[in-house]
């Protein structure tokens, strides 16, 4: 598991929840996400109802939980979560819903996972507040209709595009989660590090916020990683030196590329003279899976602008070389 990673560790749950703000107030950056819903929670408990259904949509580790979460405390009303995987059939989904006390947070994460019969329940759930429990099989079943408690669904995906058209249109609000710019990674990471009793110096602070790849789950690992350095080195106040000493350490460079970032940039320029190379060629000569290359170190080097992908393979952007501190060959005019 890389320290860069956008994907939480499985050992990692109750670290990040020691680290969750629990108000929309203590809730950095997103300010139009922010803004909006507070709006939705202030309307809702204006009128002494339940908040419209919230679909939550953006790369993991933004805070798509974080949100569910505070929905669910600034309402004061319970939180269930669940995921689209873990739902298999419809009942599984009816069973949760008829289990669902008034005016509670149903937290649906990866919804575009979801089973095509769950998701036709889930429509008449979030409309009317109601499930059709089929009974029996064949021409002679019969569906029974089953009031359930009004309910607020929290839904996340990755994409909402990848969602079907009735299912988003069925969300009274939808909000985009960005990556976070370098001011809110700082404020999150001086958060934390209060939480976690150290203390971080303004430039260790911008130090981690600048490898953080814009992911508030990242910016708290690495400052959890910084920790541990400081506790072993006896630091009673996190330097940017310390941090960087601490980063390094764990391969982590000032841009927040990981070993395997660099091993892929680093075959595209010196290996293959900056591309265009093939997917799999790629894969074979930096010892990895396609699909990670695919899903994990390309994503990023693209959003960076040191890679680009093209009908004919891979290339090295000019910003690319220089990250490597090396010069594009010059190409002979024709
Ligand atoms: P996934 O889709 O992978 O579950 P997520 O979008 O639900 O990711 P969270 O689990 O909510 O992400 O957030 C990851 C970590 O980052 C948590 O520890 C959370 O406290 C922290 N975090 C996320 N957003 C913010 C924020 N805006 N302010 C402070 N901390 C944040």
């Amino acid at each position: 598991h890389s320290p860069v990673d956008p994907w939480p560790a499985p050992d990692e749950i109750a670290s990040e929840s020691a680290l969750r703000p629990s108000a929309l107030d203590d809730f950095e950056g997103q300010p139009r996400v922010v803004d909006q819903l507070s709006l939705v929670l202030q309307a809702a408990r204006h009128r002494g109802s339940t908040p419209d259904h919230v679909l939550l949509s953006g790369p993991p580790g933004l805070g798509k939980t974080t949100l569910a979460m505070i929905i669910a405390n600034e309402m004061g009303v319970p939180l269930h979560i669940t995921s689209g995987p873990a739902i298999q059939h419809a009942g599984d989904l009816a069973a949760i819903l008829s289990g669902l006390t008034e005016g509670e947070v149903l937290f649906l994460d990866e919804i575009h996972r979801m089973s095509r019969p769950a998701e036709e329940l889930l429509y008449l759930a979030m409309e009317d507040f109601r499930v059709d429990v089929v009974v029996g099989k064949g021409p002679g079943a019969t569906a029974i209709p089953i009031e359930i408690p009004p309910f607020t669904l929290v839904g996340a995906t990755t994409r909402a595009g990848l969602l079907p058209g009735p299912l988003r249109d069925r969300f009274g609000f939808t909000a985009q989660l960005d990556y976070y710019d370098s001011v809110d990674l700082e404020r999150i990471a001086r958060r934390s590090a209060g939480k976690l009793g150290i203390t971080l110096d303004a430039e260790s602070a911008a130090e981690i916020a600048r490898r953080s790849r814009g992911t508030p789950r990242i910016a708290n690992r690495l400052l959890r990683r910084v920790r541990d350095y400081a506790q072993v080195h006896n630091a009673g106040v996190v330097t940017a030196e310390l941090a960087r000493d601490a980063l390094e350490l764990y391969e982590v460079d000032p841009l927040g590329l990981d070993r395997l970032d660099r091993a892929v940039l680093d075959a595209i320029c010196r290996r293959f003279g900056g591309g265009p190379v093939g997917l799999s060629t790629l894969a074979i000569s930096v010892a990895e899976e396609t699909e990670t290359i695919e899903e994990v170190a390309e994503p990023f080097l693209v959003r960076l602008g040191f890679m680009m992908r093209t009908p004919r393979g891979r290339i090295a952007t000019p910003a690319g070389w220089a990250h490597l501190g090396m010069v594009p060959p010059t190409q002979e005019p024709a």
